[in-house]
């Protein structure tokens, strides 16, 4: 570690801490200057810079531009820093890069929202005046929730900020998509979408919730056409749960061993408020099992009829328009909004004496993600990418082990989804987002699809050319990130510095929700377009090196204190940034932190942010009493020396047995952390720590520092010059031990509450930090030699001794200032180590004097353990006016107690009613209380009158 110019080890440090700990300043103050310093900042590598060893990588999940910062970015977001500011401190060249998504339905809808409220539309407004409207809102708002991370202190390289449609991103969607269309893995056709009428644009599987809801099953009857195409008088019961669809109905289908229709193969049917004539098909598909075993065919409105269509060359008819209104191909009907046209038409076939029963019906009906709209499938023209062989390649990395899952179930979802996957519809009608490069031709017919906008048809040459309307899909241009934003697709000699060091990443942390929106995507792209992009010695990419990330850790859920799911119409949910306001930004990470490990919920609970505030607080005091020693040991001439600091200290068989002890404590401490961070276990690594900082280092460690640190001056202390020497250097080997040891556990801390211990390691080097800041310095690793296993158990055993006493004292009531004789039952051997360290046992069990004795005295109150017996010697010195009133307290509440107990044992009702053992149990409770009693009114009237 480097140090301060001008013989800084001569240097006291001294060092400012409020009295209080408050951590709103504090933090405001370090969060804003991590990013002031750049201090996270990776510069892309250039070509000549030598391999740093193996870097960490990090994405952060973009969150939408419209976003606000809720429970579960903070549990992503501490999570991701914890590990990053982890990795960096141990060494590896750390990467975590920030940026926020266009989200198009989600910003579109916003903007539309806005606009609604001034009296105006984007259809008002055009394409181009809407789209800029929406980056002048991105502008002004867009980078709310990038600011609030900033707050929070993640340790992101703010250099590296990306959008979504930021122009080299931008180039990257558009070389995707020229690409995949070049290799026949992109086309347009006609398909069942999910639409939703509200926002107007297909949306895909992922984005439909689906909700029960409480319809209808209506029975319509359709007339049965005889030879001549004359009713024949029968007829054929349909149920459906959307009459309005059968404008669009183009046969009914039954199954071919229905035994009750197989007089109909072969006829047709007159479509009711239609008229058309339909066949009647058979289908093995169908069950006979559900309504009436006839199911009306409607390809154009239902994905199953859709492949039902497709089997039996089947007509398409679409009969409602984009705004869900029926439209010109559904005859009288026309132009009526869908739930209308079904109730009109519902009343048109009961007048027509064409509907049967109606029955009450809940089914699982498709609401739009975005705005809770009801869904209808819908038949449109959409453009999709052919998902093989891009699905087999992202499973295959995930089978041969080259992207792994944390927790290892969701490698088993995943491979379910990717082995059933369709192919991926990317075209959305909406304005907000990359518009698809593609040119139709008004002469040909054709379409031009080209990385450069084309003036002509590439076709026929035409100029009547028009560029495609609809926009990619969001996920198709965030799928594309982790090549991206490493510089892909321009990734040449001179400027592939990032791609060759980043690429791939280390680790993916995310919410299961985008595992297949976003997490199977980036897998599927980056295989698929990494692989064109050659190794630095120009040698092939192979498979393993073309996964977008190494490995996929899926965070939890953070629920309320009861485990219930935060939701705004139960009103639980917790909202982060208020938490900080209250506690502090450190104490609501350690929360999270605590509770965080792989595949558990997280039930957040304000008390243990409470808890976690006052632990704050413990380091806080912790280090203004260290401070405060330090000071003192200044105005003697003693110092640290700031050169010993930083790394792990260690303490000599010479040591005494406390610095020996937290030495191994602190080492043991971080071989746990170290270890818990490698394996995700957030909990265990911030649960040992705690413990360790105020269980072994404040509530042991400091207690026994103090009888070392002597700071009596020449007047004070009548020595010889060598009693004196010997004397001062125990001091100042103490100080350097709880110094160093302090030190390194702020930096152990560091990950996990960082604001803090930025603060107090800055005021332990006095304003001549070795660094800018104690992430840059190293994370403590324990070195196998420091487990010093003899100062363990030593320590062990002094502390159970202390423990016991503490606990004598306690039951028989020894004032809490009170110093009293021992007596202790121990082997020759501990003897020594009791007498070593005679000192600690008197101060911290408040012992006036240790007796070794070969039988503890009879009628002393003692405890036992395996290696000792002990007891506390102590004759009571009374209080009297406090004792007086404790015993009248006492008499009150056995009197009451006792007047109960009686009144119930006179109830001749209740004895008659009441089990032999309870009235038993009664009787006894009577005569200890009674005897309890006489006790207290005789040590009453004992007591010497005032
Ligand atoms: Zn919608
Ligand atoms: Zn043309």
């Amino acid at each position: 570690m480097g140090s301060a110019p001008g013989g800084s080890s001569e240097k006291i440090m001294p060092h400012d801490l409020p009295k209080a700990y408050d951590p709103t300043g504090l933090e405001d103050h370090w969060a804003e200057y991590w990013v002031s310093e750049k201090l996270f900042a990776q510069p892309m590598p250039t070509a000549d810079d030598a391999p740093q060893g193996d870097p960490f990588t990090i994405l952060l999940p973009p969150p939408n531009v419209t976003g606000r910062l809720h429970m579960g970015h903070m549990l992503n977001q501490a999570e991701m820093d914890i590990l990053t500011r982890w990795r960096r401190m141990s060494g590896r060249r750390a990467l975590w890069l920030p940026g926020t998504d266009h989200a198009g339905i989600a910003t579109q809808m916003m903007v539309e929202r806005q606009l609604a409220s001034e009296g105006s539309s984007r259809q008002q407004l055009g394409r181009e005046a809407f789209v800029e409207r929406v980056w002048e809102w991105r502008r002004h708002y867009g980078g709310a929730i990038l600011d609030q991370m900033k707050r929070l202190g993640a340790s992101v390289d703010w250099q590296r900020e990306y959008f979504t449609m930021d122009e080299n991103l931008s180039v990257a969607v558009r070389e995707a998509f020229v690409r995949l269309h070049e290799q026949g893995l992109i086309y347009r056709g006609a398909y069942i979408v999910n639409w939703c009428p509200r926002c107007q644009t297909a949306i895909s599987d992922l984005e439909v919730i689906h909700q029960e809801q409480k319809g209808h099953l209506w029975e319509i009857r359709y007339p049965v056409l005889s030879e001549d195409g004359k009713d024949s008088g029968e007829f054929l019961t349909v149920a459906t749960t959307r009459p309005e669809t059968m404008l669009g109905d183009v046969a009914v289908a039954i199954h071919p061993e229905d035994e009750r229709y197989l007089h109909l193969h072969g006829k047709k049917l007159r479509l009711p408020l239609v008229g058309r004539e339909i066949p009647v098909i058979l289908d093995e598909w169908v069950s006979r099992d559900f309504g009436t075993g006839a199911v009306k065919v409607t390809p154009a409105h239902d994905p199953n009829d859709f492949a039902l269509g497709e089997r039996h060359h089947l007509p398409t008819i679409n009969i409602m328009d984009d705004k869900g209104h029926i439209n010109a191909d559904g005859g009288a009907y026309a132009g009526l909004d869908r739930y209308v046209a079904r109730k009109k038409m519902v009343a048109d076939l009961d007048a027509q004496g064409l509907l049967g029963e109606v029955k009450d019906y809940t089914n699982a009906v498709g609401h739009c993600d975005r705005c809770k709209t009801v869904v209808e499938p819908r038949l449109s023209t959409q453009w999709f990418v052919k998902i093989q062989p891009l699905a087999d390649r992202a499973v295959e990395a995930v089978e041969k082990g080259y992207i792994r899952f944390t927790p290892e179930q969701y490698g088993k979802t995943y491979f379910e989804w990717m082995r059933n996957i369709h192919d991926w519809c990317i075209s959305r009608q909406l304005w907000w987002g990359h518009r698809i490069p593609a040119w139709h031709c008004s002469d040909c017919h054709k379409i031009t699809v080209a990385r450069v906008d084309p003036t002509a048809c590439a076709h026929c040459g035409s100029e009547k050319i028009t560029q495609e309307t609809d926009v990619l899909d969001t996920w198709f241009s965030s799928g594309l990130l982790p090549i991206s934003v490493f510089g892909w697709p321009n990734v040449t000699a001179k400027n592939r510095g990032d791609f060759d060091t980043f690429y791939p990443s280390s680790l993916l942390v995310t919410g299961f929700d985008i595992l297949f929106f976003w997490v199977a995507r980036m897998i599927m792209l980056g295989c698929w377009f990494a692989k064109d992009v050659p190794e630095k010695d120009g040698s092939e990419r192979s498979l393993a090196r073309s996964v977008p990330f190494k490995e996929v850790y899926i965070h939890a859920l953070v629920r309320d204190a009861n485990r219930e799911k935060m939701s705004k119409t139960k009103g639980n949910v917790v909202d982060p940034i208020e938490i900080v306001k209250q506690y502090g930004t450190d104490a609501v990470r350690f929360t999270l932190a605590s509770m965080a490990s792989p595949g558990t919920d997280i039930a957040f609970n304000v008390a243990r942010t409470e808890g976690y505030r006052a632990f704050a607080n413990k380091i806080w005091n912790a280090a203004r009493f260290l401070f405060m020693n330090v000071d003192r040991a200044a105005e003697i001439g003693i110092a640290v020396d700031p050169e010993s600091l930083g790394g792990m200290p260690s303490a000599g068989p010479d040591a005494p047995l406390e610095a020996r002890w937290i030495v191994a404590e602190l080492n043991a401490t971080a071989a746990k952390v170290n270890q818990s961070l490698e394996n995700y276990r957030y909990d265990d690594a911030a649960n040992t720590i705690y413990q360790f900082f105020w269980g072994s280092f404040c509530d042991w460690y400091l207690e026994i520092v103090k009888l070392r640190l002597d700071f009596s001056t020449d007047e004070q202390v009548s020595e010889s010059a060598s009693q004196r020497a010997s004397r001062l250097a125990g001091t100042k080997a103490a100080l350097t031990t709880f110094v160093q040891v302090f030190e390194a556990s702020l930096r152990l801390l560091s990950p996990f509450m960082p604001f803090i211990t930025e603060e107090i390691w800055h005021a332990l080097y006095d304003g001549n930090p070795p660094a800018k800041s104690i992430a840059l310095t190293s994370y403590p690793t324990a070195s196998g030699s420091a487990l010093d296993q003899a100062a363990l158990d030593g320590m062990a055993l002094l502390q159970s001794l202390i423990v016991e006493v503490r606990a004598v004292r306690k039951e028989i009531g020894v004032e809490e200032k009170a110093t009293t004789p021992i007596e202790v039952r121990i082997g020759i051997g501990m003897q020594a180590l009791v007498k070593e360290n005679i000192a600690m046992v008197e101060r911290l069990a408040k012992v006036s004097e240790v007796r070794f004795v070969e039988q503890i005295a009879a009628g002393l109150a003692k405890h036992s353990t395996p290696f000792f017996d002990v007891a506390v010697i102590y004759e009571r010195t009374i209080d009297v006016p406090a004792e007086r009133v404790r015993l009248t307290k006492d008499i009150a509440k056995y009197e009451k107690g006792l007047a109960a107990a009686e009144r119930q044992l006179g109830n001749a009702g209740f004895l008659a009613k009441a089990p032999a053992q309870v009235v038993e149990g009664l009787k006894k409770q009577q005569a200890e209380t009674k005897l309890l009693l006489d006790k207290a009114q005789a040590a009453l009237s004992a007591l010497p009158s005032e």
